[in-house]
Formats: C-alpha cells, sequence, structure tokens
C-alpha cells in the first residue's frame, strides 16, 4: 500500500513549475530575463480597493466572517452581474471562494462521484482537468483546433457526452486560447444538459478582458435555459488585478451553494475578512481601472502580435479575450523536437520564459503572456524572433 492516498497518483504537478525554477536560476545568475510566462496582471491592485482593505484593518474587521462571505457583498455580486448581464441573482446563491480556484474545486467536490465524467475543451487550463481527477471523476477532452480559433462547438461537446457525463466544464475566454465560446453554442450545450439533467458549469475568471464589443452574455444564455444546473465560477483575481487577495465566487442554485457552504465550512471558512473589504470596493466602486487595464492589453495584444506574427512559421489567430497569446510554432521544430524543447532552448539561449503548449495539452503550441510591460514584450518578442532565425539552418528543406 503506497504511503499517500491513491486519489494523488493521477495527478499532475503544474507544468509551468519546472520552466519557472529554470527561469529564476537564471535570474539568480544576473541574466536579464524576460518573463513571458505570468498568469496574472502586471498593474496594482487599484488605489480604492488597496484603501478599503486598509480601512477594514483600521476598523478591525479581522475576524472571522460567515462562512460564505459578507452578506453586502454577495448583494454587490448580485448587483454587478444584475448591471452586467441582465439576470437576477438573490445572494442566497452567491458564496465568497479562495479564487476561482476553490469556487471550481467545491463544484467538483459538491457535483463529482468517482467515475463519474465531466467534458472540458483543450487547449485547457490544467487546473480543470486535474481537480476532476483529485475528486475521482474522469475528465473527457475536446480538442479543438486554432485553424478556426479554437471554436468550442456544441456538437463536438454533445458528442463527448455519455449516460455517465455529470458535467461540463466551459472556459470563456479561455485560458490559453483567448478563444471565446459563441452564445448559441452555450445555448445548444445548455438544451442539451437540461435533457440530459448534466450540469453546466462556466468559468469566467477572465469575463472582463474582452477586447471587442461581442454578445458573450453566457449567464443569461443558461439562465434562461437551464438555472437549476448552472454553477457560474467568478474571481476578482483578472479582473481587478487582485491575484494574491485570492477572491473568487460561485452562483449557483441555493441548494448546490448550501452544499458548498458545508464544504468550505468544514475546510477553509470565510475567505480573508480584510479582502472581503477589498473586493465590496472593487466589485461595487468604480470600474474605470478594468477598462484602463483592458485597453492596455489591447495595445500589447495587438503590437506582440504583429511582431511576432511578422515570422512565416509562426502562426496566431488574435485572442478575443484573456491575456495569452498561443501561437503555433510547429513550422519551427526540427523533426523530432517538441515544444517543449523549443521553450527550453529559448530559456537557455535567450532567456526568454515562455509555457510550451504541451501544459495544456496542446504540443506545438506555446503560451505568451502579454500581461508583461511594452518594453518587454518588446524585447522578448525581438529574442523570439532572433531565436527562430537560429533554428532555421536545422529546417532548411523541410518546409
Ligand atoms: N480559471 C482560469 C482559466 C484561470 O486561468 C485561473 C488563474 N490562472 C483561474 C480560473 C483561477 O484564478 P484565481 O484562483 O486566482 O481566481
Amino acid at each position: 500500500m503506497g504511503t499517500f492516498a491513491q486519489r494523488m497518483s493521477g495527478v499532475s504537478v503544474s507544468a509551468t513549475l519546472k520552466v519557472a525554477a529554470e527561469a529564476e536560476r537564471l535570474r539568480r545568475a544576473g541574466h536579464s530575463v524576460v518573463d513571458f510566462s505570468a498568469g496574472e496582471p502586471d498593474f496594482p491592485t487599484p488605489e480604492h480597493v488597496k484603501s478599503a482593505a486598509k480601512a477594514a484593518i483600521d476598523a478591525n474587521f479581522t475576524r472571522y466572517t460567515a462562512a460564505a462571505g459578507v452578506p453586502e457583498l454577495r448583494e454587490a455580486i448580485c448587483t454587478r452581474y444584475k448591471a452586467q448581464y441582465g439576470v437576477d441573482i438573490t445572494a442566497a446563491e452567491v458564496l465568497m471562494t479562495v479564487g476561482g480556484k476553490q469556487a471550481l474545486f467545491n463544484t467538483a467536490l459538491a457535483l463529482v462521484d468517482p467515475g463519474d465524467e465531466v467534458v472540458t475543451h483543450a487547449p485547457y487550463w490544467p487546473t480543470i482537468p486535474e481537480q476532476v481527477k483529485l475528486v475521482g471523476g474522469v475528465p473527457v477532452i475536446v480538442s479543438t483546433s486554432s485553424d478556426d480559433g479554437f471554436a468550442v462547438t456544441a456538437d463536438a461537446i454533445i458528442a463527448a457526452m455519455t449516460p455517465k457525463t455529470k458535467a461540463i466544464i466551459l472556459n470563456s475566454p479561455a485560458n490559453p486560447t483567448g478563444g471565446l465560446i459563441e452564445e448559441s453554442a452555450v445555448a445548444a450545450i445548455a438544451d442539451e444538459a437540461a435533457r440530459r439533467g448534466v450540469w453546466v458549469i462556466v468559468d469566467l475568471c477572465y469575463e472582463q478582458l474582452i477586447y471587442e464589443t461581442v454578445p458573450h452574455n453566457l449567464p443569461k444564455v443558461l439562465f434562461d435555459r437551464h438555472r437549476d444546473k448552472t454553477v457560474l465560477a467568478g474571481s476578482a483575481s483578472k479582473s481587478y488585478a487582485m491575484t494574491g487577495w485570492r477572491c473568487g465566487w460561485t452562483i449557483a442554485p441555493k441548494d448546490l451553494t448550501s452544499v458548498f457552504n458545508i464544504i468550505q465550512g468544514q475546510t477553509t471558512s470565510n475567505i480573508a475578512s480584510i479582502t472581503q473589504k477589498a473586493a465590496l470596493a472593487a466589485v461595487s466602486g468604480p470600474q474605470t481601472a478594468v477598462q484602463e487595464m483592458l485597453d492596455e492589453y489591447r495595445t500589447r495584444r495587438d503590437n506582440i502580435h504583429t511582431w511576432l506574427t511578422a515570422h512565416p512559421a509562426i502562426k496566431c489567430v488574435k485572442p478575443k479575450g484573456a491575456f495569452y497569446l498561443f501561437p503555433d510554432i510547429s513550422g519551427l521544430l526540427a523533426p523530432g523536437t517538441t515544444s517543449t524543447d523549443f521553450a527550453q532552448g529559448l530559456l537557455e539561449k535567450e532567456h526568454v520564459v515562455v509555457t510550451p503548449g504541451e501544459a495544456f495539452d496542446a504540443p506545438g503550441y506555446l503560451r505568451i503572456s502579454y500581461a508583461t510591460s511594452m518594453e518587454q514584450l518588446r524585447e522578448g518578442a525581438t529574442r523570439i524572433l532572433r531565436y527562430a532565425e537560429s533554428l532555421q539552418p536545422a529546417k532548411a528543406g523541410t518546409r
């Protein structure tokens, strides 16, 4: 019998950790490292949010709260979703979590039994299938392709459903592709899920980071069709540059929210009281910082996309949301080499950190986070192109 619980046996460690450790080694050795691996905003948390937290400390708002979070924060979430999506939610359907990660994990714990299948789409944020595995579920992966901008189609999701399907997890805007799922696809998925009694979970972590004005009212589409089995997982991390504060939430039917409350009551209890006051300011205060960050990300996206796609062998759809570029670099790989080899070589030769596609079940791609300064983007793009050029002789005659 092993020392550790059986449930840990199939769960992987984050593939980004190895690259991060190597980058740290190079940095300590005094090299100028360009880091495109960050999954978080480089902006500081907005001033009014920080002030609210400081005021909370000064007012000694430093004790336990209700496990689900203070009522005024849960009500503020309802008000925000009403303003943004036109949906009516009550505070009894909202529970504050330690980031979107705990929102998704509470959901997996509450819904998935060992052997249950959970359908999701690739390239994916690795935590999604790993959490399913942690609770004994079986992730069923639907592949998408860069040829059509990583579109998640209803047909593909429905084709992956079996009598064992317990839930579908959608992520839009998506990490790592920056893709958006069409409302019509979500509607068709919801109709089929309703017919089969399957839960639909939407990871809305990047919901405020959508670059063009396009219809993307997934909460409304789902609530109109499948409200009794829809879970929305939200997060303050990316929207308000609050990754370290650890604040997310679930919006789910009351009975499921009660189960979340039990899980959280017996594990972490409430999220930090101070974070709750900060989140209240973020969610109910002025949204100008959100717009400013979005505008800056858009300019960065346009630039890095233009710079990198100047190379004929780098193919890249322009992301519609989130803050990652996900280029196909398979045209640069010598026979028998992988995108992990490419990322490793790029790190060693040019000291640029990127995450290889293998981390997201997408070999042949790289994830480049543009949540970093324009100078770093310019410098990193120059180095990537130089590295790509250095590989060309090996490719002579093969393209
Ligand atoms: N969903 C996706 C797709 C993410 O990329 C992340 C963060 N990398 C999260 C959820 C969770 O973030 P947090 O726990 O900080 O809210």
